[in-house]
C-alpha cells in the first residue's frame, strides 16, 4: 500500500488526517475530531492542548497592535473604524493561524510518535 500521508504544509493548512490525508482533522472550528473518518486514527490520543495559542497571541497580538499604531499615528481614524477594523481582523488572524498551528503539531506528533516523557526504571530490563 503507498504511502497517503501529507506533507507537513498541506496537512497544516488544509486540516488533513497525518495518516490518510482525509480533510477529517477538524469536527468544529477548532476541535479536533476524536477519530478520522476516514481511516480511523485515533486523534484524542495526541495532547496538543492550547499549546500554541500563547505563542500565537504573543506574535499576533504584537503585528496586530503595530498596525494599530501605524493606522492611528497615519490615519488618525475614528474609534469606531479601530471596533470595526481590528476585531474582527484578530479574531480571524487568531482562530485561522490556531487551525494551522494545532494541525502542524498534531502532525509532528503523529509522524515522530511523539509522547509524554517518562521516568526509565534503569534497574529492570
Ligand atoms: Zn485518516
Amino acid at each position: 500500500m503507498a504511502d497517503q500521508s501529507p506533507d507537513p504544509v498541506r496537512a497544516s493548512l488544509h486540516g488533513l488526517c497525518p495518516r490518510c490525508g482525509a480533510k477529517t482533522l477538524y469536527d468544529g472550528l477548532l476541535k479536533f475530531a476524536g477519530t478520522c473518518r476516514n481511516c480511523g486514527l485515533d486523534l484524542s490520543t495526541f495532547n496538543v492542548d492550547d499549546g500554541p495559542a500563547a505563542f500565537l497571541t504573543t506574535i499576533v497580538g504584537t503585528f496586530l497592535v503595530i498596525g494599530v499604531l501605524v493606522l492611528e499615528a497615519t490615519v488618525g481614524p475614528p474609534f469606531w473604524v479601530h471596533v470595526v477594523l481590528w476585531v474582527p481582523l484578530t479574531t480571524a488572524v487568531v482562530v485561522g493561524s490556531l487551525r494551522i498551528a494545532k494541525a502542524a503539531l498534531l502532525f509532528f506528533e503523529y509522524k515522530n510518535a511523539a509522547r509524554e516523557g517518562r521516568i526509565v526504571d534503569e534497574d529492570r530490563p
